[in-house]
């Protein structure tokens, strides 16, 4: 992997310290295999690997931030009021990356958005925002039902396993009356038409 981030002026050394002061040892294993999981989908979707490691290293990095930072976040960038109306599940993306950025001096607008972006969604999706989602989903750690079918289509279609993990997550998330974030709906609604092609 990278031994030194220039952006951030810190060794990895030093940034995997930083990142272990700020979430348990099982996120932070999580943190590790989604970067490894984005760097293989980098390398087989022609990503930048370097971006790809380090959103995929970083994407929860705000996960364990309290409820009240992340009010006051909303609240000191003006942030759509509406996100008050949601919680962790949706802050420490939509929200915690501005915790990146500022913690870490981080200033890559792909990897901040990638980031931002990792639980929802969005309509328009870059390659290294579905790399991030996908990652998420499938590195080696996740185990449930439907995972190595999402590790298949990863395989095949980027976009296809954009879409499925995007279908599972309103299934499971209806099926607990959850709400559900329009930004998870605008995903939905852009990608879903890819699973039926071939
Ligand atoms: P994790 O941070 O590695 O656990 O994975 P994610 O960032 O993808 O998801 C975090 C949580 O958000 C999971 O429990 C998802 O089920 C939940 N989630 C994803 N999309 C939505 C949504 O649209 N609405 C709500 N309420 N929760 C969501
Ligand atoms: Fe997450
Ligand atoms: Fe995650």
């Amino acid at each position: 992997m990278f031994d030194y981030y220039d952006e951030m002026g810190m060794s990895r050394a030093e940034l995997l310290e930083k990142i272990q002061t700020m979430v348990k040892p099982a996120r932070f294993e999580h943190m590790l295999g989604v970067e490894k999981a984005a760097v293989e989908l980098a390398k087989r979707y022609m990503g930048n690997i370097y971006s790809a490691s380090l959103a995929g290293l970083l994407h929860d990095y705000a996960k364990e931030v309290s409820d009240t930072d992340f009010i006051k976040l909303i609240e000191t960038y003006q942030l759509d009021p509406d996100l008050k109306n949601w919680g962790n599940a949706v802050w420490h993306g939509k929200v915690g990356f501005l915790k990146v950025k500022e913690d870490l001096g981080l200033d890559n607008a792909e990897i901040l958005r990638a980031i931002q972006v990792h639980t929802v969604g969005a309509r328009e999706m870059a390659l290294l925002d579905k790399i991030i989602y996908v990652a998420d989903y499938i590195e080696d750690g996740r185990d449930f039902l439907g995972v190595d079918e999402a590790r298949e289509l990863a395989k095949v279609s980027l976009d296809k396993a954009v879409a499925y993990e995007t279908r599972e997550t309103v299934k499971y998330l209806a099926a607990r009356n959850l709400p559900i974030y329009p930004d998870t709906i605008a995903t939905y609604n852009a990608y879903i038409k890819v699973l039926n092609n071939d």
